[in-house]
């Protein structure tokens, strides 16, 4: 009997990206022709997409394969991030952050698979992205935010990886800031310009790969031979399916999935002059992070901008409106206004937002599904770092192979069931309300 599964959410505009205006003009779309048949269609071309279908090419070079992308690679939430390839566990104040050195450990080889995988792929077809392995600092400037970072500390000694302390001058030499009182150095995370990275792995893939944009999947209709998968000009047919839609496959009331929209927003200064360039100091180029998971992300790159990310909103819909969108721009210029008072005519030319997809248990939808259709979801925040490895995996998977790697990922629980909604939309902004209230000067 033939099954179907229906899309229900896609990709809406949600302030401008600007990592995306800020790269040159995108070469022109290309659409998905109906009546096409492939033998793998992977759906959904963020990092987790782009690493699973490259992968499955690697690993069956006769293989037909299709990568379909709802709006333009580099454009939708993998190229909105901040762009921090993540290695070391995350949730600095978390307690249940080093609740076992030996998980503590699997993830960051998790992570730093991924992040291998993607180096490589950058170096191999140079692919212009601003790609740095150039570490990132958690900084605090708060006593619970020192707390926290004693607590990271602590965490990372009893997993036995670097770090560095650095005091307020010395935070303020690499950032020009004296807002931080005190940070953590940690040297194995890479950063990126999103944009500029998934739009390189789109145009790099190899010659059995097609990637087609503006190519929303309506619905997939599954038979015992393979899928029908109908798009907005017709259909085409796949043998094999991989799903990458992250937060854009969350289902609520009876079809729950547990699987949490959660939006974050980010915002970039148009480019410094040379004189506020020397106002500010500093490197030219740092990352850091808040030690508060509520706090202020903020890059400084060597475009001479600098962005930052912060706030958090429950979006079951995965879209936002202008008043999220302002609200976002307001708390943005009150972060940047606080930490760069040396830089008062320096606008925020950009502000976007993107929706993570979380779980009340970090859990994730990998391997099959009853349709027999594939899916790796589920970025839980650290969608680039676990999304590159999850993608890769789930091609792998989809393939026959085994590894502890995989095995890993198997082991990771599905989505923990949510309360039903509204209860559960009350529940899940009071949480990041209290939270973000919580954050204080952090944010
Ligand atoms: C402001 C911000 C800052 C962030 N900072 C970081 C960071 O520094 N580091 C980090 O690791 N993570 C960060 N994240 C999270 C990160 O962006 C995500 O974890 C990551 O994008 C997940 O990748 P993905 O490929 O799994 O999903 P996505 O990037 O969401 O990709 C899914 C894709 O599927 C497409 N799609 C959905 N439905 C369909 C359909 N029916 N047909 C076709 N295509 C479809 C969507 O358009 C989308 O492009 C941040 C996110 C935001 C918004």
């Amino acid at each position: 009997m033939a099954e179907k599964l229906e899309f229900a959410r896609f990709p809406t505009p949600d302030g401008e990206n600007g990592w995306w205006e800020s790269l040159p003009p995108a070469a022109p779309v290309r659409q998905v022709v109906s009546g096409k048949q492939y033998d793998w269609v992977v759906i959904g071309g963020g990092i987790t997409g782009l690493c699973a279908a490259r992968r499955l090419a690697e690993l069956a070079p006769d293989a037909s394969i299709a990568l379909l992308e709802a709006d333009r690679i580099g454009r939708s939430t993998a190229g909105r991030n901040s762009g921090f390839f993540v290695d070391l566990p995350h949730d600095i104040s978390s307690e249940s952050y080093s609740h076992s050195v030996e998980a503590d450990q699997a993830d960051v080889r998790f992570q730093r698979h991924g992040i291998d995988y993607v180096r490589t792929l950058v170096q191999q077809h140079g692919i212009d992205c601003d790609w740095r392995d150039d570490g990132k600092f958690h900084a605090a400037v708060s006593r619970k935010g020192e707390a926290a970072l004693q607590h990271f500390a602590d965490g990372l000694e009893r997993i036995g990886e670097d770090f560095k302390w650095l005091d307020q001058a010395a935070i303020g030499r690499v950032t020009g800031s004296g807002f931080y009182h005190r940070a953590i150095f940690t040297p194995g995370c890479s950063t990126v310009q999103p944009a500029a990275l998934m739009r390189g792995l789109a145009t790099s893939m190899p010659a059995n790969v097609q990637v087609f944009e503006m190519s929303p999947v309506r619905d997939i209709t599954s038979q015992p031979d393979g899928h029908v998968l109908r798009l907005d000009g017709g259909q085409i047919r796949a043998r094999r399916i991989i799903l990458c839609t992250n937060a854009y496959a969350a289902s609520f009331g009876l079809q729950h999935n547990g699987l949490l929209p959660v939006y974050t927003f980010a915002s970039l200064t148009r480019v410094m002059t040379a004189q506020e360039v020397q106002q500010l100091g500093g490197q030219v180029s740092w990352a850091l992070i808040p030690a508060d998971p509520m706090g202020t992300t903020v890059r400084r790159l060597s475009t001479n901008r600098i962005c930052v990310r912060n706030h958090f909103a429950f979006r079951p819909g995965v879209s936002v409106s202008a008043a999220d969108l302002a609200r976002a721009k307001r708390l943005h210029q009150r972060s940047f206004d606080r930490r760069f008072p040396m830089l008062p005519g320096v606008e925020l030319q950009y502000t976007w937002g993107g929706a993570l997809c979380l779980s009340a248990n970090n859990g994730v939808l990998f391997g099959k599904r009853e349709n027999n259709i594939y899916q790796a979801i589920g970025c839980n925040g650290l969608g680039l770092s676990r999304g590159s490895t999850s993608g890769k995996l789930i091609a792998e998977f989809a393939l026959g192979q085994d590894s502890s790697l995989l095995r890993q990922v198997q082991e990771i629980p599905l989505p923990r069931p949510l309360p039903p909604r509204p209860l559960m939309d009350i529940a899940v902004s009071t949480a990041i309300w209290a939270k973000e209230k919580a954050a204080g000067t952090e944010l």
